[in-house]
C-alpha cells in the first residue's frame, strides 16, 4: 500500500453510505479505531454504523462533546458531504476523501476519469478495453465499488471520479487521468462554476513524468507533467479523432463507424476518450476496437425502452444536466421531450438549441413552470403540457407525438423531487411505457 505515512490510529468517517462503509471496513482491517459521523435519520444505517464502530456514532451537532476525548489522526469524508460541513474545519487532522484513502491503501495502477457527462460510460468502456487486452481491471469509484475496497487487488483500477471526491485529494496520482468534458453542474454544492472546474482539474494535479493526461482537443488546460492526448469529434485535429467513416488513433484505426452499435456524436466522443485512456494504459488496438463495436450502451442512458408501431420510447433518465439533454437530442430526429425534475441551479436555456425538432414538450416535477416558461417563447402553447405523474407524462407525450415520432425522457434535472434516484425514475418511465403499450395491445 502507498500510504505507509498515514496515521491510521483513530479515524473519523463522515457519512456512512457505500463509500463510508467501505472505508470503515478497510480501516478496521488495519486495526484503526473508527468514529462515525452520520446525520441521516435512517435508523438501519445508524444501527449498522453502531454495530461496527468501536468509538461510537454521532451527529454533526454532537461533534464537540463526542470527539474531544477521541481526537482523530485522520478524517475521511464521503462524496456527498458539503465543503461547509464542520468536519472540514473542526479537526486539526488531514481531511481526505474515500478516493484519496483508496489511492493510499491500494497498489493498483489507476486510470481516473472525470467530466460532467459520460464518466460512467467511459469508465465502463476503458475497463472493457483493458480486460479485453488481458490487463486485469476493475471499474470503481462513483461507478459502484469504492476504490478503498480493492485493497490487496492487483492490476488496474478504472476509477470514475466525481468533482466531490476530487475536491479533497492530496496525493492521488493516477497513471492515466481523463477529463471527458466540463459544463456547468453541481454549482450549488461547489459554490460556482470556477470552483467546480477547479475540482475537476485537480485530477491532473499530481501527474508524474510517466503519466498521461487525456482531454478534449479544445480544452484550455493541459497537465504540466507527463504526456497528454487530445480527442475530438472532427477530423484532422486531436490525436484521437473521427473521420467520416472511422475512429482513428495515433497507433491506427480503432473501428469503422459502421461497426458501432452506438454512434451519436457524444458516443463517438466517449469512444475516443476511452480509447485514449486505454492506449495510454497499454491496451491493444484490436481489444479497443472490439470493445467499441460491442458496446451497446448502459441502462438509463439513451436506452431504447420500447419500439411501438415505428416509434421509440427512449429512457435517458441519467441526463441530469441541460448539456446531456442536448447531447441526446442532437442525435434524434423529430421527437417529444419529457423534461423536468429538481433543478440543480443550472440554466435550462441550452435546451432551446433543440427546439425545432420538438413536436412537443411535457414538463414534470419542480422545474415544470420554469421549463414551460422557457419553451413558451418558441413552441405553441398547445405543444407544452404539464404532467403530475410519470404515467400522465407518458400518455401526454404519446398524444403529442401524433403516433409518429420518438418520445424521450431526458429530464435535465435530478429526480429527487419525485424519486430516490435516476434509476427509480427511469424504471418508472419504462413501467409507464409498458402500461401504455399494453393498453393498446390488450
Ligand atoms: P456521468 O457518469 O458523467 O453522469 P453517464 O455516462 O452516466 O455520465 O451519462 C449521463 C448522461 O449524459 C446520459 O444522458 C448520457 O446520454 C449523457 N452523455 C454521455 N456521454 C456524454 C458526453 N460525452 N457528452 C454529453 N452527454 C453525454
Amino acid at each position: 500500500m502507498r500510504g505507509s505515512s498515514l496515521d491510521l490510529g483513530k479515524v473519523v468517517i463522515v457519512g456512512y453510505g457505500v463509500s463510508g462503509q467501505a472505508a470503515h471496513q478497510a480501516l478496521e482491517d488495519l486495526g484503526s479505531e473508527v468514529i462515525v459521523i452520520e446525520d441521516s435519520g435512517n435508523s438501519t444505517l445508524r444501527e449498522l454504523a453502531k454495530s461496527h464502530s468501536a468509538l461510537g456514532v454521532f451527529r454533526s451537532e454532537e461533534i464537540r462533546q463526542a470527539l474531544d476525548a477521541n481526537w482523530p489522526a485522520l478524517v475521511v469524508v464521503s462524496p456527498g458531504v458539503r465543503p461547509s460541513h464542520i468536519a472540514f474545519r473542526y479537526f486539526n487532522a488531514p481531511v481526505i476523501s474515500e478516493l484519496e484513502l483508496g489511492w493510499r491503501m491500494t497498489d493498483l495502477s489507476v486510470v481516473a476519469i472525470t467530466g460532467t457527462n459520460g464518466k460512467t460510460t467511459v469508465t465502463s468502456l476503458v475497463s472493457a478495453m483493458l480486460n479485453q487486452s488481458s490487463l486485469n481491471s476493475t471499474p470503481c469509484g462513483n461507478y459502484g465499488t469504492p476504490l478503498v475496497s480493492l485493497a490487496g487487488v492487483q492490476g488496474w483500477a478504472v476509477v470514475e471520479a466525481s468533482s466531490f471526491q476530487l475536491s479533497t485529494i492530496s496525493e492521488f496520482a493516477p497513471n492515466v487521468a481523463a477529463i471527458v468534458n466540463v459544463t456547468p453542474d453541481h454549482l450549488d454544492w461547489h459554490g460556482g462554476f470556477q470552483k467546480y472546474l477547479e475540482a475537476k482539474l485537480r485530477i491532473l494535479e499530481n501527474l508524474g513524468p510517466d503519466s498521461f493526461g487525456i482531454m478534449p482537443f479544445d480544452f484550455a488546460w493541459r497537465p504540466t507533467r507527463g504526456t497528454f492526448h487530445t480527442f475530438t469529434f472532427g477530423s484532422g485535429s486531436g490525436d484521437f479523432f473521427a473521420s467520416d467513416t472511422e475512429l482513428i488513433s495515433p497507433i491506427g484505426v480503432i473501428a469503422a463507424k459502421s461497426d458501432l452499435k452506438k454512434a451519436l456524436p457524444h458516443d463517438i466522443l466517449n469512444f475516443l476518450a476511452a480509447s485514449a485512456c486505454a492506449v495510454s494504459a497499454g491496451a491493444s488496438l484490436d481489444a479497443i476496437g472490439y470493445a467499441c463495436s460491442e458496446f451497446a450502451g448502459l441502462e438509463h442512458r439513451m436506452e431504447v425502452a420500447c419500439e411501438f408501431r415505428g416509434m421509440r420510447f427512449i429512457n435517458d433518465s441519467k441526463a441530469t444536466t441541460p448539456a446531456s439533454v442536448v447531447a441526446g437530442l442532437s442525435g434524434l430526429g423529430r421527437c417529444v421531450l419529457i423534461a423536468g425534475g429538481r433543478n440543480k441551479g443550472l440554466d435550462f436555456e441550452p435546451l432551446l438549441s433543440q427546439w425545432e425538432k420538438l413536436a412537443g414538450v411535457v414538463v414534470i416535477g419542480e422545474s415544470a413552470d420554469e421549463l414551460a416558461g422557457l419553451f413558451a417563447g418558441v413552441l405553441d402553447s398547445s405543444k407544452i403540457v404539464r404532467a403530475a405523474s410519470m404515467a400522465e407524462a407518458v400518455r401526454s407525450a404519446y398524444a403529442l407525438s401524433d403516433k409518429v415520432c420518438d418520445v424521450i425522457l431526458s429530464p435535465g434535472a435530478t429526480s429527487f423531487d419525485w424519486y430516490s434516484g435516476y434509476e427509480q425514475r427511469g424504471l418508472d418511465f419504462k413501467d409507464c411505457v409498458r402500461g401504455l403499450v399494453n393498453s393498446f395491445e390488450g
